[in-house]
């Protein structure tokens, strides 16, 4: 049997052709390709306003900075995500306040945010994790009585919802990803949704070297950042946008193999709260602390499949841990575990059901 990898993309003919119309017509920067995938978001989303840049951790640095957020200021992230999260906002001088997850949807434990809310805290990082919706409701409720701003970091989770409102419109901002292990790709690329015209207006002059164009002629009214998507890249995304609905739809129908085969107690499956359905960008198990969860991810590979730890303990990594000298098995017990004992299993839409049966038969023996 050939080796099933933990991701892999799903490039077709018609994204191919899409991007090979945009390079023979010379036009590579962003332009009217990047326009359109714009527009083409808004409509899935419903966002007022959506700008596309470079990747998912540039949508996130251009929103705290159209801000004004820096030093000084804190800003809450869940400890249990990737890593830029938190980076982006120590790029912009600030300090993150780390707040640990449930363990059952491997979201922000919103009942443990406002305790962690000073005189400086200035926004909220939720992390919609794994494309679950975290309880962006609750959320909004905290942030609106402190009057915080919320960055929803929704960099894998296109298409998730709560109560069939789409996140990334909840916030003053939200941000989304298109590298190659979310549902659909750019390569690397990103987009910030905004409900709010004057912060569109900032992240538009941001994104492009500060430049605004006033009467029809160009004034460098900020020290923007090249951070725009090239226009090729929009086509491939937006080709591949067409068909999201299809994705999820697959994704979906997998995923319920995982849940009928997958059977041996000593793996716990992700809950699923029935106002969010989730969009599987990972599916994401705990491994009971019996097993040696790193010696797994070895037999699974041995086996012929790919998998890996979820995502990081994030005051658990080094630059975090010797900054703010923090302990997690003590501080975040939740995302701790989470990341010493999750495991991604394999989710995309290429993969078929006797792969998934082929997979769930290996990890119930492996763990049995
Ligand atoms: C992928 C991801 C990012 C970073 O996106 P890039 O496009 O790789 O910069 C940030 N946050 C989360 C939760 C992610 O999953």
């Amino acid at each position: 049997m050939k080796f099933i990898p933990l991701s892999s993309p799903d490039i077709r003919q018609a994204d191919i052709d899409a991007v090979t119309e945009v390079l023979m017509s010379g036009m590579l920067v962003q332009g009217i390709n990047v326009n359109k995938f714009e527009d083409s978001f808004c409509r899935v989303t419903g966002s007022k306003s959506a700008i596309a840049v470079s990747n998912g951790t540039a949508t996130m640095h251009l929103a705290l900075i159209a801000l004004g957020i820096g030093k000084g200021d804190e800003v809450i992230v869940p400890a249990f995500s990737y890593i830029a999260t938190a980076n982006v906002v120590e790029l912009v001088g600030a300090t993150p306040v780390f707040v640990d997850i449930d363990l059952a949807t491997f979201n922000i434990d919103v009942s443990k945010i406002e305790h962690n809310i000073s005189k400086k805290t200035k926004a909220i990082i939720p992390v919609h994790e794994f494309g679950l919706a975290c309880d962006i409701e609750k959320v909004m409720h905290i942030a609106n009585k402190y009057n915080l701003h919320v960055i929803e970091d929704a960099a894998c989770a296109l298409g998730a919802t709560q109560n069939n409102k789409s996140v990334g419109t909840f916030g003053t901002f939200g941000s989304f990803s298109f590298h190659p292990r979310k549902a659909i790709s750019s390569g690397e690329g990103g987009i910030v949704s905004v409900q709010d015209s004057i912060l569109d207006r900032k992240i538009r002059i941001l994104r492009n070297h500060g430049i605004e164009y006033v009467d029809g002629s160009m004034e460098f009214v900020e020290a923007g950042f090249n951070y725009r998507m090239t226009d090729f890249q929009a086509a491939l995304v937006a080709s591949q946008m067409t068909r999201f609905n299809e994705i999820l739809t697959t994704k979906r129908s997998l995923v319920d193999g995982y849940y009928s085969l997958i059977n041996c107690n000593r793996v716990s499956l992700p809950t699923v709260p029935y106002d969010r359905p989730h969009t599987w960008q990972t599916f994401h198990v705990l491994i009971n602390e019996s097993i040696n969860r790193d010696k797994l991810i070895q037999a699974m590979k041995d086996n012929g499949i790919g998998t890996n730890y979820g995502a990081q303990c994030i005051p658990a990594q080094k630059y975090y841990y010797k900054k703010y000298r923090l302990n997690s098995g003590e501080d975040y017990p939740n995302a701790w575990k989470a990341y010493k004992t999750g495991l991604a299993l394999p989710i995309y839409e290429k993969l078929n059901s006797g792969q998934i049966e082929y997979i769930s038969e290996i990890i119930n023996k492996l763990t049995k």
